[in-house]
């Protein structure tokens, strides 16, 4: 076993010798990622502009560039040199943990085994016994449960009523009768875990009820909507990543005597790939801002989130195909990306899912 792990450590460090001296932009994925020319430029230009009554979509407070440079700065240096190392452990690093949850974790505990995009058809029940109630069942895929210190949990209080039955509780981890079942074993976002949780007659005071009885699907409906345009921003951002890693490598790296950027074949699919991402960026920042304005954006946040996912994906996997043999290696992240970018079609509502939300409001709009 010894020998083979010399051998395998042998192996690997001549390959990755070998790569280092193929291409300079070939560099480790732990590398911090490169920031186009453009987007430095534009960062400038738009607080500028800000307060112009007609200004560009892309156009940032002072606040929210300060926002931006603090995310960036963080994710360029305290978890980029971690990823390679949580994603093949599938463990969050305590540091990023720390950086990111000051106030700790909470679990949002919506979805079933039996109850995934129906999640009002969810079978866990609450029974009132006095000044308490005493929740049984169990939920699927909940994200962060490993460490969370508070679960949102949806409960029925009263079946008969349908989902206006659906309550939430605030469920403390270490209340007798809550188990935390083993993470998944997922595609993607390997490092945040992902559990399914049983509920063993656990009792919960009256107090921690949050909000009002019978509301818990509002509040869910509510949080889902908002979450959304954050899903989409996340596909939104990891799809950038991607294209900005993979595109100066196209640029350096020669076939034919020429580079693969000089393919007319390529450019066309670069071209098209950059327009579907300014698109994916325009419908996020729209849902954002409606949102933030308090105005209707319920349908733009499905939009921004269906086609920013579906985006993502096909970001991701055009790279792949730019890179080649490189793409396919977990030397490099871009395979990490084509991965992580998978649950964008899934999680807080499919892509049908969105689609029927979006259908619906044309219905009602025409
Ligand atoms: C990594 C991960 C993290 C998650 N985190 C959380 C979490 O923290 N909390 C939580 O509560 N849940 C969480 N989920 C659950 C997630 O929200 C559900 O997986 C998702 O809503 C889909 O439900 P399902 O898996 O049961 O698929 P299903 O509902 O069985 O859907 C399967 C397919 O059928 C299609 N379909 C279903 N109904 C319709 C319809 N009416 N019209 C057209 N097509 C339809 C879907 O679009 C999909 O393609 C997580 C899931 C994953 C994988």
């Amino acid at each position: 076993m010894q020998c083979f792990k010399n051998e395998f450590h042998r192996e690997r460090s001549a390959s990755l010798k070998l790569r280092r001296n193929f291409l300079t932009c070939l560099s480790s994925w732990k590398a911090p990622p490169r920031i186009p020319r453009s987007s430095q430029s534009e960062a400038l230009l738009n607080i500028a502009n800000n307060g112009l009554p007609y200004a560009p979509l892309q156009t940032f407070t002072e606040e929210e560039m300060m926002l931006k440079r603090t995310v960036e700065r963080f994710a360029q240096e305290q978890i980029a040199p971690l990823v390679l190392t949580m994603d093949e452990n599938s463990k969050v690093e305590k540091s990023v943990i720390q950086g990111l949850f000051q106030h700790g974790i909470g679990s949002f505990c919506l979805s079933e085994a039996g109850a995934g995009s129906d999640s009002f058809s969810l079978k866990t029940r609450a029974d009132k016994k006095g000044d308490y109630f005493v929740i049984n069942g169990s939920k699927m895929w909940i994200s962060h449960a490993e460490y969370a210190g508070l679960f949102l949990v949806m409960a029925n209080v009263d079946p008969t009523r349908g989902y206006k039955g659906i309550t939430c509780f605030l469920v403390d981890r270490g209340t007798e009768g809550l188990h935390i079942g083993k993470p998944e074993n997922k595609l993607g976002l390997r490092a945040s875990c992902t559990c399914p949780l049983t509920f063993d007659n656990v009792k919960v005071p009256e107090a921690n009820v949050l909000g009002q009885i019978g509301h818990g699907y509002k509040y869910a409906i509510g949080m889902l909507n908002k979450g959304r345009v954050g899903i989409a921003a996340q596909m939104l951002g990891l799809a950038q990543g991607c294209f900005d890693y993979t595109i100066p490598y196209i640029k350096e790296r020669v076939q034919f005597g020429t580079r693969l950027f000089d393919f007319q074949g390529l450019q066309h699919q670069v071209a098209h790939v950059a327009t579907q991402l300014e698109a994916a960026r325009l419908l996020t920042y729209n849902a954002a801002r409606l949102a933030e304005a308090g105005r209707p954006f319920i349908k733009e946040a499905s939009m921004a989130k269906y086609y920013a996912s579906e985006i993502a994906g096909r970001t991701t996997s055009k790279c792949i195909d730019w890179m080649g043999g490189a793409g396919y290696v977990k030397a490099y992240p871009v395979e990490k990306y084509f991965r992580d970018a998978k649950i964008g079609t899934i999680y807080e509502g499919t892509s049908n899912i969105q689609l029927n939300t979006i259908a619906k409001h044309i219905d009602a709009e025409y």
